[in-house]
């Protein structure tokens, strides 16, 4: 598997990105990693729905749209010769319908990655006093689907990633997980054509893997399932600052791609 697209990149315009993540610094990087087809996917809260917590306020439709006037200024445009860049957005998801753009807004992006599991916003995205494995579970799962549901999502992020509690938790919820509940989500995913991301998250190193890159078999099972039930990925770094693209990311994930059977041909194009 060869990675040449990303579409879940931070630029300093997202509250939590390092200063550095200049639309242009992140250009460069990926630029120099053989990435071609580069997607901004700043964190955004859609002024006409309700619900936006104090963090998400100031990042709205304008603020996260204002990244086009950078773009089209001399540094960017010098950098992107012969790329493919696009502006997406990465929003909030509440549970039931409440998500963080209209159906609108959604139409002045060139994708929409919707989170399922941003749990460590706590009594927000998360009830904060639901700790248990199997109730964070069944959570996750109801949410996975409610999100196919909304019909708006041109990429589900970071997948049955469970987080804001211990680092071993997402692992833990995933093994409780079985086969067929993976099916039924991703079929469901697959129908309502929204890609599976294939996350930098699933390639880190785990204590329960084999082999030099020790790549957790809890990800590899979850995203073969994926793969096998006929779904498209996107890629996403999730990069916040130029470092991890520096640091060699995809090389990680093209080697955890080829675990999975996943290769350029179940790429999402846009
Ligand atoms: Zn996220
Ligand atoms: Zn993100």
């Amino acid at each position: 598997m060869h990675i040449t697209s990303d579409i879940h990149l931070h630029s300093n315009l997202s509250s939590c990105a390092k200063p550095e993540a200049t639309p242009a610094a992140i250009i460069k990087a990926c630029r120099d990693q053989g990435i071609r087809s580069i997607g901004f996917a700043d964190h955004l809260w859609d002024k006409t729905m309700p619900g936006a917590s104090k963090w998400y306020q100031p990042q709205d439709v304008e603020h996260v749209l204002s990244i086009k006037k950078t773009l089209a200024g001399e540094e960017c445009q010098e950098l992107s010769r012969g790329l493919k860049i696009l502006v997406g957005c990465e929003t909030e998801f509440l549970g039931g319908k409440q998500v963080g753009i209209s159906r609108e807004a959604a139409g002045l992006f060139d994708f929409v990655l919707i989170p399922p599991d941003h749990f460590h916003m706590k009594n927000y995205v998360f009830p904060a006093d639901v700790n248990a494995p199997e109730d964070i579970k069944t959570i996750m799962i109801r949410r996975f689907m409610e999100v196919m549901d909304l019909e708006l999502a041109t990429a589900v992020v970071h997948p049955f990633h469970a987080m804001g509690f211990t680092p071993e938790m997402p692992y833990v919820v995933q093994s409780l997980i079985s086969d067929n509940e993976y099916r039924e989500c991703f079929i469901a995913a697959k129908q309502a054509r929204c890609a599976i991301e294939l996350h930098a998250g699933v390639a880190k190193p785990h204590e329960a893997g084999s082999g030099e890159d020790k790549f957790s078999p809890e990800c590899i099972r979850m995203m073969t399932i994926a793969r096998e039930c006929g779904c498209s990925f996107s890629i996403g770094s999730d990069a916040h600052s130029p470092e991890p693209i520096i640091a060699g990311v995809y090389k990680r994930m093209e080697r955890f791609a080829d675990c999975c059977g996943i290769t350029e041909a179940h790429i999402l194009q846009l």
